[in-house]
């Protein structure tokens, strides 16, 4: 059965899309961390990085650079913290954090944002792509 990254990519699922290409997709994580933090997923269901094939895994780390470069231009912060995590959702993606304190790299403290507030993070990042 296709996990619910899967169903967002398919568009079964609303997401607040950043950006695509043929083997990744990026949108705004739904329980941020801070304001513009977005996963990037790989479009072929694989639960674990480390299993990806070496070209599918330098293919996602090429993709989450060009996502975090726009992130770091839309959103200010110190700088982008980069994690792989996957306990919650076993299917591959990275999390693209813009840092504040080292406290946003902990997923404990949770922006809350409106609807339009996350649209409007997720154009302004699609714009510096
Ligand atoms: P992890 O699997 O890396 O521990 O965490 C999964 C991340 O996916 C969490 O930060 C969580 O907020 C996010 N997430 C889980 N379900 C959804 C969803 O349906 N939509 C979005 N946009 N993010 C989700």
């Amino acid at each position: 059965m296709a996990g619910i990254f899967s169903k967002i990519i398919k568009g079964e699922i609303p997401s607040y899309k950043v950006y695509e290409d043929e083997k990744c997709y990026a949108f705004l994580d739904i329980n941020p961390n801070a304001v513009g933090h977005t996963l990037c997923v790989t479009k072929t269901e694989v639960d674990k990085i480390f299993d990806l094939s070496e070209e599918d895994y330098n293919h996602l780390m090429q993709f989450s650079r060009k996502v975090a470069l726009a992130v770091r231009k839309a959103i200010p912060c110190k700088r982008v913290g980069m994690s792989v995590i996957g306990l919650e959702v076993p299917h591959v993606h990275v999390h693209l954090i813009p840092l504040h304190t080292m406290e946003d790299a902990t997923f404990q403290n949770k922006q809350s944002l409106t609807p339009e507030e996350f649209k409007s993070v997720a154009k302004k990042i699609q714009n510096c792509i």
